[in-house]
């Protein structure tokens, strides 16, 4: 964004102040390859290749015919309300009134909204780092301060209740938590789960849970210790989540807020005023996602272990890269410091240089915070998988010799 041109024609301070991701120079460097016809290899993706699952669709399209077409209430329509909750408590044991959840468009919203509603002038809210910018973005429009906690690579990049509790202060009213993590792949253990539940209940913040991989997770299941955390955490505990990864749905934009009544209804409140509902037959579909058939679920579950199985290893053998194994999701963060030189600097140059040589685009790390790595997605074809990370291992051994 033109800062200056845009206080000249009259943006608002909030507009101006929103930071655009140094990276998204290279993902439209990266489209404008693709459309003079250079087959590249795009590992920036953040959303499954497969396609909606056919029954998902097939509900989408017998809502439209059967007149499903007005407007739902603000906080969503009361059976993907309830299809949500009964979700969670099959899933992670945990219980949910309807009355307790809100339906949004999209996690993004849904993350928009808890900060708007949450979040006031000058609070803290605690984020580990790297983190997915949006995070930070979302407390800035809210008005609010992030405060990063650098999690470590050495310590697989995970993120602790000691950290945190170290970032606490008097302004904090939030910490938000990732678990799989976007960018890292790190999860939260259910043991400093339950430790910031208490902090929270202690020390009087939100935690803001967003398990938008959860369901992509390579552990064993139900270990997210969200039941323990829900007891001792109670109001203190939010939960943001959505349909788009775990259903192949970005597109269809349907995410959730699970927490208060108070909260649920604050959020209803500026969605009534801004876009009052998701379109309506995607609230159907997303019913039909989650009360219907769940083995898709499995099978998408299963096919990025493999591919992170390759794909951790593959990496893991090139010389000077670095790598933790992902616990879910489908990123896997590399360590490109042993690379960076006088005549490539920084991650941006790297990948910049990799998608102009070799048609490969990676996510450069310091759209996370996080300078000195770069993200690979794989949710891309295995083919593609093989190919790509032999042509990042031919560049990277080319800027050594
Ligand atoms: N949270 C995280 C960590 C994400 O990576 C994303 C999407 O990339 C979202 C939330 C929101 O996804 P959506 O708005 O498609 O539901």
């Amino acid at each position: 964004m033109s800062r200056n041109g845009g206080a000249a024609g009259g943006l608002s301070r909030r507009a101006r102040a929103i930071e655009v991701s140094p990276t998204v120079a290279m993902a439209q460097r990266a489209a404008t390859l693709k459309v003079q016809g250079r087959r590249i290899l795009d590992f920036s993706v953040g959303e499954p290749d497969q396609a909606t699952p056919s029954h998902i669709v097939a509900a989408a399209v017998a809502a439209l015919h059967a007149g499903k077409t007005r407007y739902t209430p603000a906080a969503g329509l009361p059976e993907l309300r309830a299809a949500i909750a009964k979700r969670y408590e099959e899933d992670d044991d945990v219980s949910f009134t309807p009355a307790e959840v809100a339906v949004a468009i999209g996690g993004k919203q849904a993350l928009y909204l808890a900060c708007q509603a949450l979040v006031d002038r000058g609070d803290e809210v605690v984020i580990p780092t790297p983190h997915w910018p949006t995070f930070a973005e979302c407390v800035r429009l809210a008005g609010g301060k992030p405060v990063l906690v650098q999690a470590r690579e050495a310590n697989a990049f995970k993120v602790t209740a000691r950290a945190i509790g170290r970032a606490i202060t008097s302004r904090t009213k939030a910490v938000i938590l990732n678990t799989p993590s976007n960018p890292t792949g790190a999860v939260v253990d259910a043991a400093d789960l339950l430790a910031l539940a208490e902090m929270a209940q202690r020390r009087h913040f939100t935690i803001l849970y967003d398990d938008t991989y959860a369901r992509l997770g390579f552990g064993a299941a139900g270990e997210t210790g969200l039941r323990a955390a829900r007891e001792v955490a109670g109001d203190r505990l939010v939960v943001i989540g959505t349909a788009s990864k775990t259903y192949c749905m970005t597109g269809w934009r349907i995410g959730w807020i699970l927490g208060p009544k108070w909260l649920v209804d604050a959020c209803a409140a500026l969605v009534s005023h801004s876009t009052q509902c998701p379109a309506t037959f995607a609230q159907w579909a997303a019913v039909e996602a989650l009360t219907g058939r769940q083995d898709v679920v499995r099978a998408l579950a299963e096919e990025y272990r493999r591919r992170r199985d390759f794909v951790h290893t593959a990496v893991a053998a090139v010389p000077g890269v670095t790598c933790v194994r992902p616990e879910g999701g489908f990123y896997l963060f590399l360590n490109l410091k042993a690379h960076l030189s006088r005549r490539v600097p920084t991650t941006l140059a790297i990948g910049s240089r990799l998608l102009e040589e070799q048609g490969v685009a990676l996510v450069p790390g310091e759209g996370f915070g996080a300078p000195g790595y770069a993200r690979l997605s794989f949710a891309r074809p295995m083919d593609e998988l093989r190919d790509g990370v032999a042509r990042i291992a031919s560049f990277l051994g080319g800027l050594r010799s």
